[in-house]
């Protein structure tokens, strides 16, 4: 063989290889205009079936030099390329998703702002009570420098016959003292019925673990122009709770907050699983500000210290954690809500911690 033969073989080579490149890009466009077709009807992407069929036509085909299991081989690799192709584009599409934007999303509440780097704080009783009850723990909270004061009006509870919360009087409560001490309140609304009396009320609207997927109340959050906390759902994947995300995003509303607070795992020495995992990978793949509740999580006081520690060593946003003035005779979630002295303690260990001065 010449020098020219080989050159000439090798050119040739090269024009396959352009064909191939070319082909094989065709056939991917293909597979993502079957993936926008397939999103639409949210058909499975993946078909066995089809790509049986595929794989006999193809090798039904074959007339050498490669053998049919190098075939196989060759087109159930492009198979899967397309197909994570097809997946990509899916997730590319997610509003809430870094791959759609770069950026941090930055949460504006009443001057404070939430996803910006610096570490924040939210704590206050698990429901309103009375308006004592809201004060004694707005005062504790002022003096300790965090500026968000949380408290349920509307309780998801596990029992009908648990107390059900306040209602509206907990959410003009809460209003009342959050003026008196010019702090932003957090309060949770369970129906959607209810998210447009609200705004009048609350400065950061939360959507519950027990509606992380109440799919009409995330779209009502979505159309309001109010910041909004959601928690992960009790039983969700991390999938999941992006994609309930993508629900409040989707209807307009980009402020907003995603709450890790533990899900129910065998474990039982703590009330859920805090997955503190979850703090680096909602971070990762989503531009939202992520924060810790370390209450929910553990419903153990005596870690809510190194559970909050750990959040903010992992990149948490932000910690919430739940205080009353009296935990023992609360009305709700009386063993895990530290009192005021348990909370200035709380901070005291924080507070050299996070990257706030507070
Ligand atoms: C709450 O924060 O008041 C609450 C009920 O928490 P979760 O929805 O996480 O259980
Ligand atoms: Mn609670």
């Amino acid at each position: 063989m010449t020098n020219s033969d080989l050159q000439h073989l090798r050119s040739q080579i090269d024009e396959v290889n352009m064909k191939l490149l070319k082909l094989i890009n065709e056939r991917g466009e293909l597979v993502q205009e079957i993936g926008k077709l397939k999103g639409m009807q949210s058909t499975k992407r993946f078909d066995p079936v089809r790509e049986r069929a595929m794989l006999d036509a193809i090798l039904s085909k074959n007339e050498g030099p490669f053998q049919t299991s190098t075939l196989q081989h060759i087109f159930k690799e492009i198979f899967k390329a397309h197909l994570e192709l097809q997946e990509d584009d899916h997730r590319k599409a997610l509003l809430v998703s870094r791959k759609k934007k770069r950026e941090n999303t930055i949460v504006t509440v009443k001057g404070e702002t939430i996803g910006d780097g610096l570490q924040r704080f939210v704590a206050g009783p698990c429901s309103v009570e009375s308006y004592e009850q809201v004060a004694a723990v707005a005062k504790a909270v002022k003096q300790q420098g965090v500026r968000m004061l949380r408290g349920g009006a509307y309780k998801p509870r596990t029992s009908p016959y648990d107390f059900q919360g306040l209602g509206l009087e907990g959410l003009q409560i809460l209003k009342r003292v959050a003026d008196e001490y010019d702090l932003a309140v957090i309060s949770e609304i369970v129906d959607p019925a209810d998210i447009e009396t609200a705004v009048e009320y609350v400065d950061v609207i939360q959507i519950g673990a027990r509606n992380m997927q109440n799919f009409e109340l995330l779209k009502e959050a979505g159309a309001v122009k109010k910041p909004v906390l959601l928690k992960r759902g009790l039983a969700a994947t991390i999938d999941e709770f992006i994609n309930a995300a993508e629900y409040i995003v989707s209807k307009g509303n980009d402020q907003l907050i995603l709450c890790e607070r533990g899900i129910r795992t065998y474990e039982r020495a703590t009330r859920n699983t805090l997955d503190i995992s979850a703090v680096p990978i909602l971070k990762q793949e989503t531009h939202l500000p992520v924060l810790v509740d370390v209450t929910h999580s553990t419903g153990r006081r005596d870690l809510l210290v190194p559970t909050a520690k750990a959040a903010l060593a992992i990149g948490a946003d932000g910690i919430m954690a739940e205080v009353h003035p009296d935990p023992a005779v609360a009305l709700s979630d009386s063993a895990q809500q530290m009192d005021i002295p348990q909370f200035t303690e709380f901070m005291k260990q924080l507070k050299p911690i996070c990257n706030l001065n507070l």
